[in-house]
């Protein structure tokens, strides 16, 4: 009987294994290259060879990547061609699913969108390959970025000490002068100040007196005491939200609630006293009508009309050129722009605190690209991938091209061809010309080329300045949370207990807002976290910390 049941196992396996082996006539994975004299691939190849790629791309970029300048040219730089199956943003996560499902692998997934999760499972299940290897033998542009930033290869290393993965790196600024360490700037109207005679509000007690006066005194001039919204934003922990002003009563809060303190003790954010008092002070403008009634139902698009119309005294964003614009002058030459707003600075607390709240944001993803188990040219698709970390290659791949006479240019190369200035983008918006020409993918734009390979995007220097100007000296925590790698059973976890956690702590946040009841169900409320797993969470991650730390 036993012996039965293995055979019929094994029957069922070498079934299995004759559909995905090596004597299959696969159609989505490319047949092995070798060159003429057997001699090593160095690339551009003397006869073309094809590799085939799955990949995804906004909806306005051509249905066929290989229309894209920036694919002609390295086709032609490599000979090798790209057979790509692409499929746009909205439907990639089944199509790849599916493709993965069907065991007709393509040779590697380009823009994979792989989670670490993902990475893992298909990693375990044989779906891709490791590629430490191929980086130590084949790919001298990342490994030099690995040697010179071990942090990188740490971010990529699985907890199995594989890597799976090819990443994108783009930096801009590091530490606490990172772009990334605030997502939120609260934006004031520094018109409505002037037209009142109001100072820029340096404490918490200032800003709800400001705030008073921008509802009562008729701030905008025009007659009507009644048409200024105080404050608005987008319920939620993102860029739209009020997030950056909880920081002057303690922790604050960011998008993931995490905080690491300066004892490298991993905070929950939204179970602090601090945190509490900063939600009383949200209830007690909204029950003055200080707070847009709109806060919790307005989507992206009503909160811009808006603000394009400044009719907001306090507003948050990512950057005000996409809410309320500029009055006069541009990225290019940050010293004329004129705006109704400026960032209003980190204020002090009722205690005296001062502190301006990190993301843990950081300008990296592991899973950008990954090579499949059915992959017959591993050794000239390490080399093609190379390629795209090459600095002038990457810094396309990322934003776009030059000299493309169909369309409007991100960049000009010089006559020498070493060296991309970014071209002033006028009225055109650069997220919608960046769609149609960038390839995405795995990358790495580093700070050392800023200079060096390529001028940094007028829009981040601006904002990068901006940042080390206004709040980097108010940033209290000097460390942020890493981008560390769970196991799948440690994500799963996490995934679980924040689906629960996290909806129930913003569902009360926004009910307190508008009923002022925390201090009477505070108790009950962090014996729900409690409950949820908030122990667990904070062990979890303080253990992946100190790991992280101890490497
Ligand atoms: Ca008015």
């Amino acid at each position: 009987m036993k012996r039965a049941a293995i055979l019929f196992l094994a029957a069922v396996m070498s079934i299995g294994m004759t559909g995905c082996g090596s004597g299959r006539n696969n159609s989505a994975s490319s047949e092995a290259y070798a060159t003429a004299d057997g001699a090593p691939i160095s690339l551009p190849l003397q006869e073309k060879a094809t590799l085939k790629f799955l990949t995804q791309s906004s909806p306005l970029a051509p249905e066929e990547p290989n229309e894209k300048l920036i694919w002609q040219r390295l086709e032609e730089d490599t000979n090798v061609h790209i057979d790509w199956t692409n499929y746009t943003w909205d439907v990639f996560a089944e199509k790849k699913s599916l493709a993965i499902a069907s065991g007709d692998l393509p040779d590697a997934i380009f823009d994979a969108a792989m989670s670490d999760y993902e990475l893992l499972k298909y990693a375990k299940d044989g779906v891709i390959i490791p590629v430490e290897e191929l980086v130590d033998q084949y790919m001298p542009n990342l490994k030099a970025i690995y040697d010179a930033h071990p942090e990188y290869r740490k971010f990529v290393t699985a907890p199995d000490g594989h890597i799976y993965s090819f990443p994108w790196i783009e930096e801009l600024g590091s530490g606490k002068e990172s772009i990334h360490s605030i997502d939120a700037i609260p934006w004031i109207n520094q018109v409505w100040l002037k037209n009142l005679g109001l100072e820029m509000p340096t404490t918490i007690d200032q800003l709800t007196d400001v705030l008073r006066a921008f509802k009562t005194q008729d701030a905008n001039g025009n007659g009507d005491p009644n048409d200024e919204i105080p404050m608005s934003f987008i319920y939620g922990s993102g860029g739209e939200s009020l997030v950056s002003l909880l920081g002057a009563f303690g922790f604050g809060d960011n998008w993931d609630h995490t905080v690491v303190d300066n004892d490298g003790k991993v905070v929950f954010t939204m179970s602090q006293e601090g945190y509490k008092e900063g939600v009383q002070w949200l209830a007690q403008l909204y029950a003055e009508g200080l707070i847009d009634p709109e806060v919790f139902t307005q989507d992206w698009n009503t909160f811009v009309a808006k603000g394009a119309n400044h009719l907001y005294g306090i507003y948050s964003t990512w950057d005000m050129g996409n809410v309320t614009g500029f009055n006069s002058g541009d990225y290019s030459e940050p010293e004329k722009i004129t705006a109704d707003y400026a960032a209003l600075p980190a204020l002090e607390g009722p205690s005296g605190w001062k502190n301006i709240t990190r993301t843990n944001g950081f300008g990296l993803d592991r899973g950008r690209m990954v090579i499949t188990s059915a992959n017959r040219n591993l050794e000239l698709t390490a080399r093609w991938i190379d390629k795209l970390y090459e600095p002038l290659q990457s810094a396309q791949n990322n934003w776009g091209t030059y000299g493309d006479e169909a369309q409007k240019n991100i960049f000009e190369m010089n006559p020498e061809g070493t060296f991309l200035s970014h071209l002033p983008l006028g009225d055109t918006s650069p997220w919608e010309l960046r769609q149609k020409t960038f390839v995405g993918g795995p990358l790495a734009v580093l700070d050392s080329h800023y200079g060096t390979h390529i001028t940094k995007p007028d829009d981040a220097a601006w904002r990068l300045d901006l940042l080390q100007e206004v709040y980097v000296k108010d940033m209290q925590m000097d460390n942020n949370y890493p981008r560390v790698f769970y196991t799948q059973e440690d994500q799963l976890t996490l995934t679980n207990i924040e689906t629960v956690m996290f909806e129930h702590a913003m569902t009360k946040r926004a009910e307190w807002i508008q009923n002022g009841k925390i201090a009477e169900e505070w108790d009950g409320y962090l014996k729900d976290l409690e409950t949820m797993g908030l122990s667990e969470w904070l062990r979890i991650k303080q253990t992946y910390y100190d790991e992280f730390n101890q490497q």
